[in-house]
């Protein structure tokens, strides 16, 4: 079966950001699962699936705004030194996990350390990068009745 909407995909993935440096990648032997046209993955890659068969491999090149955004200026933020625990080893490029008020875990990334305050970037991680992914189809079936109930894929790769 081909990949299409709703059916359920497994992908074994790389990701570099152009130089060849892998950034993620799935495990050996443990595709990623997910749903087809459900927005789980980036669309700009989503897209680039639809139609492939098991055994199927691509090249797929992803630009921002269709893959993580584009930078925000506006997630660069000063906040105080000491909002970090003191002997946190804050330098440039470090990403760490923050909790916002609502209780979400975010992943916020130190951009510069000046004296008693820090700038931090909001944005996510591969905002404003170009995506490329080496990608092939392992699996493509059709999703349960429980699966599109849920909306995503279970089982090994999947959810729960
Ligand atoms: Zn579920």
């Amino acid at each position: 079966m081909k990949v299409s909407k709703d059916c359920v995909v497994s992908l074994e993935y790389r990701l570099h950001l152009g130089d060849g440096k892998v950034v993620d990648e799935s495990e050996p032997g443990q595709p990623l699962a997910y749903m087809h046209g459900r927005g789980q993955i980036v669309p700009g890659l989503e897209g680039q699936l639809e139609g492939l068969s098991p055994g199927d491999a691509r090249k797929v090149v992803v630009v921002p705004a269709q893959g993580y955004g584009e930078h925000d200026p506006r997630g660069l933020q000063e906040v105080p030194r000491s909002m970090f625990p003191p002997e946190a080893p804050l330098h440039p490029g470090l990403s760490i996990s923050a909790q916002t008020a609502e209780g979400d875990v975010i992943p916020i990334t130190v951009r510069e350390v000046k004296g008693d305050s820090v700038v931090v970037d909001l944005n996510h991680p591969l905002a404003g990068k170009t995506l490329h992914f080496d990608v092939t189809v392992r699996e493509v079936r059709a999703a349960t009745t429980e699966e599109l109930e849920h909306g995503h894929a279970h089982g090994p790769g999947g959810a729960h």
